[in-house]
């Protein structure tokens, strides 16, 4: 068996020794006698996982009793709509920034349910980047404040988060747990677990209780956080495998410790910048300083290099290189569980790369 380096922006690579584990147990989890997947969520075996998923989350993000971590089918872009459904009542007003194609999405779902104001739009901003405090523009008595704490599809990362007055909500499925950072910025924080966490299909929440409970009463069951936090995301059979998986990267997250994740990230992510700006041949696509840490964006001199790169690095064994259908170029997203040997490869491959074409 021979594993490649994925650097897809998602699903995304996740930890050996979690698959591993999981491979492990896949026929026979814990003495039960049958996979995670075939168990009822409503039995002892099931609750541990759903029990230790939830504790992980807390010990990594430092939650006080006032947040509940939720598990909801639909991935991310089901909070896209769920948010503004629960929170933006008939006069009321969301601010959204726009940071880009994440931004935008988050954007459209709401104007289908009230009204937003677009408290900064770079999202045809190039370079690519986040906007600056001073240009973002915030109502006075929003109903809530929404960002995207990283573009994964154009590269760029609020490195500080803005504070603002309305509660905070923060999509942060491509950099989630990737860096510490302090909840009680946040009303909500979210995010899609293929990068991060585990399989696609599954978003995890982090929501104040407070905020849960002022959701509006009116939508369907499923679709009402308050649900999710008052049946401890069991109204209905949960996700119960990638909550498995999320417990096993959020257990092997934990041994590492968020710090020292966060280090190891800031540090490929350098490595891999510093390839592009010491090269005429390379060019990174987002201001340097809100540059990714996890989705590292850059181009080549013409469309037909890029085209010759990707292919002969897959042929290496570095896939998942081509950028994002929409805006083209080259993108390596070095989620957490990237490992360290593969962007050492991918900085060789690019200076082999450049000797020939450059
Ligand atoms: N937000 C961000 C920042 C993302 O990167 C993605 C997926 N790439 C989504 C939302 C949508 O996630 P999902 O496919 O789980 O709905």
């Amino acid at each position: 068996m021979s594993r490649i380096y994925n650097f897809s922006a998602g699903p995304a690579v996740l930890p050996v020794e979690c698959l591993e584990q999981a491979r492990d147990e896949m026929l026979d989890y814990n003495g039960s006698g049958m996979s995670v997947m075939e168990m009822s969520h409503r039995g002892k075996v099931y609750s541990a996982i759903h029990e230790e998923a939830k504790a992980n989350i807390r010990k990594l993000m430092k939650l006080t009793d006032d947040y509940e971590v939720i598990f909801v089918q639909g991935g991310a872009s089901l909070q896209f709509a769920m948010i503004p459904m629960n929170f933006l009542g008939k006069d009321a007003v969301a601010d959204y920034v726009c940071s880009g194609n994440w931004g935008a999405q988050a954007i459209k779902q709401a104007r289908l349910i009230g009204q937003v104001n677009v408290a900064a739009d770079c999202e045809k901003d190039i370079p690519t980047r986040m906007p600056r405090p001073e240009e973002l523009n915030w109502t006075k008595g929003a109903a809530y404040a929404h960002i995207t704490s990283n573009e994964t599809i154009s590269g760029a990362q609020f490195k500080v988060f803005p504070k603002t007055e309305a509660p905070l909500i923060a999509d942060m499925s491509s950099d989630i747990l990737s860096r510490p950072f302090d909840i009680k910025d946040f009303a909500m924080i979210y995010g899609g677990a293929q990068k991060n966490l585990g399989p696609a299909g599954m978003a995890l929440v982090v929501i104040r209780k407070d905020l849960a409970e002022r959701g509006n009463k009116a939508l369907p069951t499923m679709l009402k956080y308050s649900t999710f936090v008052e049946k401890d995301s069991l109204y209905n059979t949960p996700p119960c495998y990638s909550i498995y998986m999320l417990m096993l990267t959020t257990r092997w997250l934990l041994k590492f410790g968020l710090e020292n994740m966060w280090r190891q990230n800031v540090e490929k992510a350098a490595k891999l910048y510093k390839a592009i700006d010491a090269s005429e041949f390379y060019r990174g696509t987002a201001l340097p300083e809100f540059r990714s840490d996890m989705n590292v964006t850059f181009r080549l001199p013409t469309e037909e290099l890029e085209a010759q790169f990707c292919a002969e690095a897959t042929k290496v064994g570095l896939s998942g290189l081509k950028g994002h259908r929409s805006v083209g170029g080259l993108r390596a997203s070095i989620y957490n569980a990237f490992p360290v040997e593969g962007v050492d490869a991918l900085v060789d491959f690019m200076a082999e790369f450049e000797k020939r074409f450059g």
